[in-house]
């Protein structure tokens, strides 16, 4: 009887996880890529997952982030809509399985991938099951290809521990990662080593590494410029501010998330769930301030 009941058990757990699947199969075949060009020969894909960066020209493709895995050969295609030469390189901003999942598939097809220490590190540590760079460094590098220097740099940790910016010097366009967004809140992956407060010194970054005409690509969301992180950056400091304001009146966590220190920016910008709400961001920027 017993026996039996577990295998009841076990085939409904199988038959659910088969549904899973064939659901989660679905929404993939459902997703479209679109290419929005941003300057020279920088473009960013946007499909299921984080925007893509897209680099071409006669030394070969430069992508950024990859998305996931079941979505490579739509990736790959709309790749060929703008460029044949062999995709060369693949630099991870960071390590979420929406900017790696594809990253065994572009390592099988010869792409090199890197991504900061901490990408490989940290991915290790949380049990991903997604293929790490194989190439990574501490600080920064560089690469002069299509006539043009790529200059990737280690912001402080802000979404994670591993985040990069991606500066394309003449095209004037820098790919953020998901330290900056235009969907939500900022989302602090505190278990990966992200940080409210550095946060905030990853925009003042940004803000130094960009001129008025810069194009700046978000991990998620549509192109922006240095005002709008600017403005991003200023928010972030108003709710340091109100947070650290809370803790000195010994508000608890709870009384901090439903003060109403955000509501004159909740509607742009909480995204109503876990990742990019007000209350998972407050309660990032509590942790810090009240060490
Ligand atoms: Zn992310």
């Amino acid at each position: 009887m017993r026996t039996g009941n577990i295998g009841t058990t076990s085939l409904a757990a199988m038959l659910l996880t088969v549904a899973q699947t064939a659901i989660a199969q679905q929404d993939f075949d459902a997703v479209e890529m679109t290419v929005h060009p941003v300057s020279g020969n920088v473009s960013y894909i946007e499909g299921s997952g984080g925007n893509i960066g897209l680099f071409t020209g006669d030394d070969g493709v430069f992508l950024i982030d990859d998305q996931y895995a079941p979505l490579t050969d739509k990736i790959v295609a709309a790749i060929r809509t703008v460029s044949p030469e062999p995709i060369r390189f693949l630099v991870n901003t960071h390590m979420h399985p929406d900017h790696t999942g594809g990253n065994e598939n572009f390592g099988r097809m010869g792409t090199m991938i890197f991504g900061h220490d901490n990408v490989r590190s940290q991915m290790a540590l949380a049990g991903y099951t997604q293929e790490p760079p194989l190439v990574t460094f501490s600080k920064d590098m560089s690469f002069h290809i299509n006539g043009e220097t790529v200059h990737v740099f280690k912001t402080p940790d802000a979404h994670t521990n591993g985040d990069v910016y991606i500066k394309f010097e003449s095209s004037n366009v820098i790919h953020a990662g998901d330290v900056y967004r235009t969907t939500s809140y900022p989302y602090i992956d505190t278990s990966n080593g992200g940080s409210f407060l550095g946060t905030i010194k990853a925009y003042d970054l940004l803000i130094e590494a960009s001129d008025a005409d810069t194009k700046i690509v978000p991990g998620h969301g549509v192109i922006s410029n240095v005002e709008d992180v600017r403005a991003f950056r200023d928010m972030m400091l108003v709710i340091r501010d109100r947070v650290a304001a809370a803790i000195r009146e010994g508000k608890s966590l709870e009384e901090t998330q439903t003060a109403g220190l955000t509501a004159e920016y909740d509607e742009r910008w909480d995204s109503g769930r876990r990742i990019g709400s007000a209350a998972t961001l407050i309660e990032s920027a509590y942790a810090e301030l009240a060490e």
